[in-house]
């Protein structure tokens, strides 16, 4: 009457279909502005979309403090708050948002497979990606420290705070000197603290930096620590010429240190089925949101390596919310 127990057959059983699967429509990865803004189209596309937040609910906007660039808001709003009024609009909208982050992809089948937090495991017939990029720190405790005291990675977000002070960018590359390029029509001199005796940046870049007045390069320094009074920067210490001869320690004044050493797009876990540029930023079709395997969708700051700003980020957010939405109707037309 029974059929006797396999143990074996149970096992492979096991495998094959894992208790906690669940298949949904659209599968957004990630809650920045891109994230959102696709949960949002989505939603109103009647994909049902289920989101889910990552590391860092609401993205790295929400380490910002006052954003006063995005379209909307004339008197400014907080990173935190906009983030979760667009988690309230998608919400709306009937978006599922959810706690977890993507630890493994898989895009070999029709059905693109998604684990989240290596237990349960979504079928997504479409995957937006957004999940955004990380801005790389030296690593020291006082950038801990003076966080939200004049510690900053994005010169676009809070260069404006600091019209007509001293600052210091950290970075050779094309990073740095844009952002030092953009500081020094604000800021009265920005320091520029390269650790090597050469730019990493492109020629040009490099050149405008060196010809902007108010730039002055520091070559061969690294920079020890920051100091100043109640969290607030008042100043950095730095080494000259650091293990060589004539290394020296030296002090500058300034009001705000600014990150400019690269960001790490988050990427990692699709890099096998996706195509990426040499640092990670996934690369999309030029002029649509869509990478080389079909119903999956890539968005904001993990595929834009120029731009990096909210407002290009939500509306690369839209175009893959369309782009994913013109894809289902084609599939089941
Ligand atoms: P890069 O890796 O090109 O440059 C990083 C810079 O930071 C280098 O000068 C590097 O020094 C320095 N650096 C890294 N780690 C440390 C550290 N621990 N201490 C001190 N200095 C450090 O990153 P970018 O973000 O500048 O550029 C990434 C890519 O994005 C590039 O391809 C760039 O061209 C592109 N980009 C393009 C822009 C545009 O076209 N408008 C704007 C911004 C970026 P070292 O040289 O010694 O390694």
């Amino acid at each position: 009457m029974f059929k006797p127990l396999d143990i074996n057959e149970n096992e492979e059983n096991k495998t094959a279909q894992p208790a906690d699967v669940e298949k949904v429509k659209c599968l957004v990865l990630g809650s920045g502005p891109a994230g959102y803004t696709a949960a949002i189209y989505a939603a109103r596309a009647n994909l049902n979309p289920v989101i889910y937040e990552g590391l860092q609910p609401g993205g790295q906007l929400t380490t910002t403090t006052e954003v006063e660039n995005y379209p909307g808001y004339p008197e400014g709003v907080t990173g935190p708050v906009m983030m979760e009024d667009l988690k309230k609009q998608a919400q709306r909208f009937g978006t599922d948002v959810r706690w977890g982050m993507a630890t493994k992809a898989d895009f070999s089948g029709e059905v693109h497979k998604v684990w989240i937090d290596d237990s349960k495991l979504i079928e997504a017939e479409t995957v937006i990606i957004a999940t955004g990029a990380t801005a790389k720190y030296l690593g020291l405790e006082d950038e801990q420290k003076y966080a939200g005291g004049g510690v900053s990675a994005c010169a676009t977000c809070d260069g404006f705070f600091y019209r007509g002070k001293d600052v210091a960018v950290v970075g050779g590359g094309d990073t740095a000197t844009e952002e030092a390029m953009y500081l020094a029509g604000l800021c009265r001199k920005v320091y520029m603290i390269v650790r090597r005796d050469v730019f990493r940046a492109s020629k040009v870049m490099a050149e405008r930096a060196m010809k902007t007045p108010n730039i002055e390069i520091l070559w061969k320094h690294q920079v020890k620590g920051l100091f100043g009074e109640n969290n607030i920067v008042e100043g950095a210490t730095l080494v000259k010429n650091l293990g060589e001869e004539g290394e020296e320690e030296v002090k500058i004044k300034i009001d705000g240190f600014f990150l400019g050493i690269g960001h790490k797009p988050n990427s990692d876990i699709f890099t096998d089925y996706l195509d990426t540029d040499e640092v990670g930023y996934i690369q999309t079709i030029p002029g649509t949101s869509k990478t080389k395997v079909p119903g999956v969708f890539a968005c904001g700051d993990v595929q834009d390596s120029i731009y990096r700003q909210a407002v290009t980020a939500a509306g690369s957010g839209c175009m893959a919310a369309i782009d994913a939405e013109r894809y289902l109707s084609e599939k089941h037309a």
